[in-house]
């Protein structure tokens, strides 16, 4: 697999989210030209039919495998303030895959053929059914071509400390005020509009794109930007502290360009 051409669909109400930076940061790694395009639904046109697809991907039983949700008008003026450039957080969940394969048939085939890679930042909730413990999980990155990236999943994906749920819990339970618990655990988890966020999504962008070349996104090492981090503390120690790629997977990267020069 070789790509050539990588298009990045902007999440305009995340500014934190940086998004020439990364474009760099990806043009340097990867060695494919970058194209930043607008909020995705507003490069490609969003029809009526869309916004209802949309909000059939909707997930309100997370103990269930995906069902496809009848939306009502209710859901579906929903769905449309929710891809106004203005529109806020998001964290409703939605079957990932679902999304993706709604993305995917949005963008034309001359824009599908393998060189041309799609990552699609949105705030949208994505999750995905785990047969292991039969439930859906947040993700932060929802792995394929178009790839998606939901900042929300960032923030809600990787668990908080475990003591901070303890003392959430114990506070909580004594009636008293969640904001110190909150301030006692400051900057040891991402929070909405965490200016943390422009690095953040460097490593969930390479593992998106590690996934399409290689079929393997994710690393067992914590020294590595492709470590698949379940806690908060874990990823912003290798995508903060560590910020690059093991000799492994430096050396598979090398190896791909090498291939593309
Ligand atoms: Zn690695």
């Amino acid at each position: 697999m070789k790509i050539s051409k990588i298009f990045l669909y902007n999440e305009p109400s995340i500014n934190e989210l940086k998004i020439n930076e990364l474009a760099e940061f990806i043009e340097k790694q990867i060695g494919a030209s970058v194209e930043i395009r607008q909020k995705f639904f507003q490069h490609f046109n969003l029809e009526k039919e869309i916004l209802y697809q949309i909000a059939s991907c909707r997930v309100f039983n997370p103990y269930v495998p995906f069902e496809k949700h009848n939306p009502t008008i209710e859901d579906i003026t929903f769905e449309e303030r929710s891809e106004m450039p203005s529109a806020t957080n998001n964290i409703i969940l939605y079957d990932g895959f679902e999304l993706q394969n709604i993305f995917k048939h949005a963008i034309p085939d001359s824009e599908l053929s393998s060189d041309k890679f799609h990552l699609i930042f949105t705030t949208k909730l994505t999750c995905s059914y785990d047969y292991e413990d039969y439930r859906y999980h947040g993700r932060a990155v929802i792995c394929s071509n178009p790839s998606i990236i939901s900042t929300t999943g960032m923030i809600e994906a990787p668990a908080k400390p475990r003591d901070y749920y303890v003392q959430l819990y114990e506070k909580m339970s004594q009636g008293l005020n969640l904001e110190a618990a909150k301030r006692e655990f400051d900057g040891r988890f991402l929070e909405y509009h965490d200016n943390r966020l422009r690095f953040i999504v460097r490593g969930y962008a390479l593992q998106a794109i590690f996934y399409y070349l290689t079929s393997v996104p994710f690393c067992e090492s914590k020294k590595c930007m492709l470590y698949n981090a379940h806690w908060q503390e874990d990823l912003l120690y290798t995508q903060m502290k560590v910020g690059k790629l093991c000799e492994h997977h430096q050396e598979v990267l090398s190896n791909l360009q090498n291939q593309y020069a």
